[in-house]
């Protein structure tokens, strides 16, 4: 019944034809890399992000906004982030017919305007930790081609965490709680990734070391989608980023920074499609509910009474109802909610009406449910979570057939023309070995997996010493 044939193998067409026909985005506006949210895909980006938020202001982060320009001179002190950057910053070299002494960066990232702040913010011990977040658009002049959601020049939409911390051991947990943040994020949206350490060579400029996520597209190829980045002291010692301890002495603090774009929104539409449309997860979908009056002129019967009716009923009971009493034939309607890929759609009928019932479809697996009115709410309620735990689950199974362990590089090159997603193989960890394992596999690096291991007999392919980690090797998006 649920076909998924285009959505597999013509997936960046039917990307680009949903958020159209879905109603998300408007991706006609005239300047390459920039796309317009129209209102149901801005109401779902805000679902989407108020999970996020919730996530950051119950473990203690802080909401704050910074501008959005930067003065060259800040930018430009830490070397190596500039030299991460530098190649994709946009400026602003006028104010109105002058030029500017100084040129303005547009953010593409915000450590550089925010951290000259905390070195104002920080006096002693006591001002420590800091923990702060912001939702804010970022800028970056990408030479690939773009796309929308995922290759953008105007990133819309970047949640950025940032912390600083009194010691290492501090910032070391503060990685995990941002791991733990992001896999309960993902969790909630049913969306399944990998987490992995970036190898050294595609770290963040200014980091230690970076963690990322990466889910898998529906035709195979890994996409990060957040990443996590343990900074150390690197910022600290640029802009001076002190504290007194309670030895009386001045201390260089600690950093963290971690982000997630709206890749978020793109990886739960991904993650759950299908050829009729989005199929989205009950507690990001704007519209959970939608109810459609199925009227017959020969018989009188009180059909849009009792479908507004169901639809107080359920609003009140804190269920995102809607109602469509527009002029147009039920089966166009049908086509339309399901383009839109709301979960449960309920029809009402004089039958329905006579019977005190609704009959319900379930969006994701085309189900007919006949339902009591009287039970209504709680049944509906179930058949929303059950809706959550099998896009889960069928989300994670299609994942998961796309990871594939080996231990040999010609099997491992195999599965990545074949098959693509992720290919897991032991390493030695040394990078002169990870670039060749990249290289003979025609695969990209994603880094070493989290939370995994290699057996104890496992050998580097490259220089058969002791496997020390898994390596995961993608063809990315
Ligand atoms: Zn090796």
């Amino acid at each position: 019944m649920v076909k998924r044939e285009r959505w597999r193998q013509d997936f960046s067409g039917w990307f680009s034809d949903m958020l159209q026909e879905a109603d998300i985005m408007d991706t006609r506006y005239p300047v390459k890399g920039l796309y317009v949210w129209r209102p149901y895909g801005m109401k779902l980006r805000n679902l989407v992000f108020s999970i996020l938020r919730q996530l950051h202001e119950s473990s203690g982060h802080h909401e704050v906004l910074f501008p959005l320009l930067i003065p060259e001179t800040l930018f430009q002190k830490e070397a190596e982030h500039i030299r991460g950057f530098g190649g994709q910053v946009y400026w602003v070299t006028h104010g109105g017919n002058q030029k500017l002494n100084i040129r303005l960066a547009l953010r593409p990232t915000s450590e550089t305007s925010m951290y000259p702040m905390f070195a104002l913010w920080i006096r002693t011990h006591a001002d420590l930790p800091i923990k702060v977040y912001q939702v804010v658009n970022v800028f970056r002049y990408e030479t690939k081609m773009t796309k929308p959601m995922i290759r953008l020049r105007e990133v819309t939409t970047f949640k950025e965490a940032h912390t600083a911390h009194a010691t290492k051991d501090e910032a070391e947990s503060q990685v995990k709680e941002a791991i733990k943040i992001y896999q309960k994020f993902y969790d909630e949206l049913g969306v399944p990734y990998i987490v992995s350490k970036r190898p050294p060579w595609d770290t963040f400029a200014g980091a230690v070391y970076s963690i990322a996520f990466d889910t898998i597209t529906p035709d195979g190829k890994a996409l990060q989608i957040g990443t996590i980045h343990n900074l150390g002291q690197n910022f600290a010692k640029v802009y001076g980023l002190r504290y007194e301890g309670v030895d009386g002495k001045h201390h260089l603090v600690y950093q963290t920074c971690y982000g997630i774009s709206e890749r978020a929104v793109a990886a739960a539409i991904m993650a759950h499609g299908d050829d009729d449309g989005l199929c989205l997860p009950p507690q990001v979908a704007p519209v959970q509910v939608v109810i459609i009056p199925i009227p017959f002129k020969e018989r009188e019967t009180p059909v849009e009474k009792v479908a507004g009716e169901v639809k107080e009923e359920l609003t009140a009971a804190g269920i995102r109802a809607h109602l469509d009493n527009r002029d147009l034939r039920p089966g166009n309607k049908f086509y339309y909610w399901e383009r839109r890929g709301v979960p449960l759609r309920i029809e009402i009928g004089p039958k329905d009406v006579e019977r005190e019932q609704i009959t319900a479809v379930r969006r994701d697996t085309g189900e007919k449910l006949t339902i009591a009115r009287k039970s209504l709410k709680t049944q509906l309620v179930q058949v929303l979570e059950q809706i959550t735990n099998h896009l889960r689950e069928r989300a994670k199974k299609s994942f998961q057939g796309f990871v594939n362990s080996t231990t040999d590089l010609k099997s491992a090159k195999e599965l990545l023309k074949k098959r693509g997603g992720i290919v897991r193989i032991p390493w030695c960890g040394q990078e002169s070995c990870g670039k060749q394992i990249a290289e003979k596999t025609e695969g990209e690096m994603l880094g070493e997996e989290i939370d995994s291991a290699p057996t104890q007999t496992a050998k580097c392919p490259i220089c058969s010493r002791q496997a020390t980690v898994n390596a995961l090797l993608a063809k990315t998006y």
